[in-house]
């Protein structure tokens, strides 16, 4: 296309025409801690310069600090108010049912991507998960052929007509990796490197896992070996000409007993106590199918109560719960928060630092966790880096939000 607008308009902002590839990374789960561990042991030079040459900010995620709502608040530049996907998991009304929030009819706003490819741009999206990738993919026009977006996950599925081209495999040139692992995450690191000499995206948004950050602590050898693989892929995109902004979904603290053990309040159980056993219905929106990170445990949760019940009441109680470090009604999480009122429940409570919330005991399957548990969803996790490899044109939004990083690189950077 040959006639390009000077800027993009979607969801109320609006975005600059980028001068050079712009790419945005959600390291998922990146608690500060790791690159700053990562840069102090000498592991990340490309980070290291980028803190001289560019800028290190630090930004705040959405809450529930979950990786969907996350991941959907940076790609629509707008909170879960705006675009709906307010977990990985919920309640939905409509039918009465707990599904997962990963179908794209979810989703409520249009993506910066596909903003951008509607008018006339190359966009790439490459997930590690395949979780994310119907979200984030919603709406591009694969017979464009300006468009790709395939997860690692699921990269030997990838065809043109789904995912803007066939043999993702052979395109990266790395096997298909487990979904477990570290790899994963590395090769949509590859997948980027790979568009940006290739595919001369306009913007490109790489979504990884947190499949290190759940078992490994910043600093530890498993943490290291990741970051420093990091900084060799930033680096690459870095010497490629990329714009890059690199920022996180959400933290990661620990969240166990002395003996190892997650440190649980069980939600069911408290209010099956105030209301009567099972008419309450408990929804932890980190809900998702890779329950081996975190058996489905977080500092996050939200409560359906019968209509006749005393929601004041309930609230009181869970906020004298050790552990609990704020309990409040819907509609004071949802302006607080900016979540859409019809996905979250009559109450909503977060847990302190290291504690986490259940249902109740019998509903988790924690055999899958090999390491003490670390997990994430409340305010604990909200603060992530926001790394960008070029000099700031001036001050960012203050608060700096997580979902401020398109603009960052589009409209903040020095041109
Ligand atoms: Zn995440």
């Amino acid at each position: 296309m040959s006639e390009r607008p000077p800027h993009v308009t979607v969801n109320g902002r609006d975005y600059r025409w980028p001068t050079a590839p712009t790419v945005v990374i959600c390291l998922d789960g990146s608690e500060p801690g790791y690159i700053e561990t990562a840069i102090d042991k000498g592991l990340a030079p490309h980070l290291a310069r980028l803190m001289r040459e560019g800028a290190i900010l630090t930004a705040l995620s959405v809450i529930p600090s979950f990786t969907n709502p996350n991941n959907l608040s940076i790609v629509t530049g707008r909170p879960p108010a705006v675009h709906g996907i307010a977990g990985n998991y919920f309640l939905d009304l409509t039918t009465g049912e707990e599904v997962m929030m990963n179908d794209a009819r979810f989703l409520r706003a249009d993506t910066i991507m596909k903003a951008f490819a509607d008018a006339g741009a190359r966009v790439a999206v490459v997930t590690a998960k395949d979780k994310l990738r119907a979200l984030l993919a919603k709406g591009l026009d694969f017979a464009s052929g300006r468009a790709v977006a395939f997860s690692a996950e699921k990269a030997d599925a990838a065809t043109r007509a789904a995912n803007g081209l066939d043999d993702a495999l052979a395109f990266v040139g790395q096997p298909l990796p487990a979904v477990y692992s570290a790899a994963l995450s590395e090769f949509a690191f590859a997948a980027g490197v790979k568009l940006l000499a290739s595919f001369n995206p306009d913007v490109m948004y790489l979504s990884t896992t947190d499949y290190v950050q759940h078992k490994a602590a910043p600093g530890s050898e498993a943490a290291d070996a990741f970051y420093a693989m990091v900084d060799r892929y930033v680096g690459a995109l870095d010497a490629a000409g990329a714009v890059v902004v690199l920022t996180a979904d959400h933290g990661m603290n620990d969240k166990h007993l002395a003996d190892g053990s997650p440190d649980v309040l069980y939600v069911q159980d408290v209010v099956d106590r105030l209301v009567g056993a099972g008419l309450a219905r408990v929804i932890l929106p980190i809900t998702d199918p890779y329950v081996a990170h975190h058996g489905a445990l977080g500092s996050f949760a939200t409560i359906y109560l019968p209509a006749d019940a005393d929601r004041a009441k309930i609230v009181a109680a869970l906020s004298a719960e050790p552990g609990v470090e704020a309990a409040m009604e819907r509609e004071e999480a949802c302006a607080r928060f900016e979540l859409p009122p019809d996905r979250v429940g009559d109450v909503v409570v977060l847990s302190r630092r290291h504690k986490v919330l259940g249902t109740t005991a019998a509903r988790h399957d924690l055999s899958g966790l090999a390491e003490p548990l670390r997990s994430h969803g409340g305010l604990w996790e909200q603060r992530v880096p926001m790394i960008v490899n070029r000099r700031l044109a001036g001050p960012t939004p203050e608060p700096l939000r997580n979902f401020d990083a398109f603009d960052v690189a589009l409209n903040r950077i020095a041109r």
